[in-house]
This record gives C-alpha cells, structure tokens and sequence, in this order.
C-alpha cells in the first residue's frame, strides 16, 4: 500500500468513526432524562449569549425543550425578540434580554436586570463568537476585534456573571463554546514556542496575566507585520488562538472556583461544537446547528456534575 492510499485509509476511517459517533448521539438524545437525574426544573435560569441565530439558538430551543426557563440573550434588540418569540410560539419559556459581550455597559445593565428578576442565574452558555475567515483564508485583518469579542468578551461575561451564579446542591455552570482549532496540542495548528505550550498547559501556574500577555504578543506582530513567522497556529491563526485563550481561561477558572465549599459550586467546562453549517462558515460544515448545540446542552445538563476545567466534543471529553 503506498503512502496515499494509506492516508486515504486513514481519512475513511476518521469519517466512518465520526458517522458512528453521530448515530450514536442521535440515539442517546432520544432517551430522556429521568426523574432523578432531572437536577432543574422551570425556575431555573439558563442564559444563552448569541442566541439569535445558529448554535446558540438552538442551545436555546434544546434548554428550553427540558424545561429550563431560557433568557435569550443577542447584541441586536430586533433579532433577539424575534428569535425568542418564535421559541415562545412553540410553547417554551423563553425571555429575550439585549447583551452585547464587548459593551460593558451592556453587560452590566443586563446582569443588573437578570439579578432584579430572577435573583440570579444557575446556568451560562457563552456561546457569542465571531470569525472572518472561511475555508482555508487567513486574514488578521480583523484579529483585534476577534481575540476582543471570542476571549475577552467571553472572559468579561463570565466574570461579571459568577457573583450572580445561584448556590445549589447540583452546583451552577458555565459552558464556554470553544473550538478543537484552540487546542494546544493538537497534532497540528498549533503554538510553535514549546516553552509558550508548556506555561499554557501547567494549569497550577497559568495566569489570566500570560494568556492575556499571548494575546497581546500576537495582535502587536499583526500591527508590525511579524505574525506570520511568530510561531501561532497556522490556520484561522486569529480565531484559534482567541479559542485557545478561552480554553485555558476555562481551567484557569475551574482552578479558583474549585476552592468553592460544597452547596456554593460553580462549573465549568468548554466544548467544541463540531463543524457546524452556519453563517460562521458560511453554511460549510459537516453537522446541522441542532448536532452542534447537542453537546453545550448536554453539559450544561449533566446530572451528578463534579466535572470542572475540561474540554468535549461529541459529548466527550478531549484533550486541550
Ligand atoms: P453564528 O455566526 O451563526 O452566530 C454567532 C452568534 O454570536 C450570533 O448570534 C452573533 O450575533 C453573536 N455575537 C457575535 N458577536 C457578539 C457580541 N459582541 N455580543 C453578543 N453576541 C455576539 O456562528 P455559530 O452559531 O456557528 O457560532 C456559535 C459559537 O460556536 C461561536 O462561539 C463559534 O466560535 C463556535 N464554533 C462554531 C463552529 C462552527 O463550525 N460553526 C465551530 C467551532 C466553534 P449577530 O447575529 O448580532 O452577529
């Protein structure tokens, strides 16, 4: 066998385990819940960010189908009503509130608002995100505002949403929906400083200081011209490394909340939806938002959750 058809091998393999993996959800999604693992009811709080379309959409719908009650959250007034009074209409219990994770106006007004109605939240899904690249493109022309909105906004939100998390026996959560291309270690796409991946990955040391630090390096050699040869992943380079930096904001985070005393537990996790047919990618991809939104929503959900600071897809976990 030459060297091309052993890739060719190992490409129909990869497709095969991926289309098993998907039969496989698909019918793991069909068995409901059970009274006992069913940890939320209708008073508790799910908050969706970049609700009004694509995967949190539906991150929306499938909360709201189990019965929490969703806030349906989108920077657009019009959309966002929109979008939750379709979700209405199908009889779920949906609230529309404007949040736009880069305005901290917004973000503020909007936490003020969901702690004077409902006393708090028990469950965050940071889904907002933006990339400018499709296919295999690379511009940085936009690199400042993706690295601001992907992990600083991300960031922001989380922050200013923990002190409103609701204690519970169940603890609260924090899904953050990241992507495999912010991998440190993936195979390929990745950090070319072996040192830089070693401070990223020792999570006892890891500071939002030296992720903030990497962002900063990077967007300074897109200012100068440098970034090509500075080592970053090569692909989408502005978004992996905006999703690499919420990956390990993740386990930076799980790390203090861990100090947390049982009843007062918050989680939290991040998750890559796959590769979603959107208007992100242009409506490319190999799933249907509903797939994508299936593993934010299941972890959101987990019953018996202790499961803090680590990364799934297809509802398992992977490596960062
Ligand atoms: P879409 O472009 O369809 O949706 C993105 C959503 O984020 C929109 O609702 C958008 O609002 C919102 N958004 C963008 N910026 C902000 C902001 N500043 N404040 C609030 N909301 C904002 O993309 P997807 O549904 O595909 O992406 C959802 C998440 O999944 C993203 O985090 C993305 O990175 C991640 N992801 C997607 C993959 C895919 O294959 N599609 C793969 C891996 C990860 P508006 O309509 O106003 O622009």
């Amino acid at each position: 066998m030459d060297v091309t058809e052993k890739r060719m091998n190992k490409k129909e393999r990869a497709k095969e385990r991926r289309e098993k993996r998907r039969e496989e959800i698909s019918l793991l999604r069909t068995i409901p819940y059970s009274d006992h693992q069913r940890w939320w009811s209708a008073k508790t709080i799910a908050v969706v960010t970049g609700a009004n379309r694509g995967i949190g959409f539906e991150i929306a719908r499938q909360l709201a189908l189990h019965g929490l009650t969703v806030i349906l959250t989108a920077r657009d007034i019009a959309v966002g009503e929109e979008a939750a009074r379709v979700l209405r209409e199908g009889g779920l219990k949906v609230v529309f509130h404007q949040l736009d994770i880069v305005d901290h106006e917004s973000i503020d007004s909007f936490c003020a608002w969901v702690k004077e109605k409902y006393g708090g939240i028990d469950v965050l899904i940071n889904n907002a995100g933006i990339s400018y690249n499709t296919g295999s493109d690379n511009s940085v022309e936009f690199a400042e505002k993706v690295i601001k909105t992907n992990y600083v906004g991300t960031k922001n939100m989380t922050k200013a949403a923990i002190p409103l998390m609701r204690p519970s026996a169940e603890g609260a959560r924090v899904v953050l929906v990241s992507s495999r291309l912010g991998r440190l270690n993936g195979r390929r796409n990745r950090i070319g400083d072996v040192a830089l991946r070693q401070q990223l990955q020792d999570v006892e040391s890891l500071s939002e200081d030296l992720i903030d630090t990497t962002m900063n390096k990077f967007l300074e050699q897109v200012k100068d011209g440098s970034w090509i040869s500075g080592g970053w992943p090569q692909n989408n380079t502005d978004y992996s490394l905006s999703k690499l930096a919420v990956n390990a904001y993740a386990r930076l985070t799980a790390r203090i909340l861990s100090e947390k005393p049982e009843g007062e537990r918050i989680y939290i996790n991040c998750c890559c939806p796959g590769w979603v047919k959107t208007a992100m990618t242009g409506w490319a991809g190999l799933t249907s938002p509903e797939e994508g939104a299936d593993t934010p929503a299941w972890l959101a959900l987990l019953p018996n959750q202790s499961i803090s600071g680590k990364f799934f897809a297809e509802r398992r976990e992977i490596n960062f």
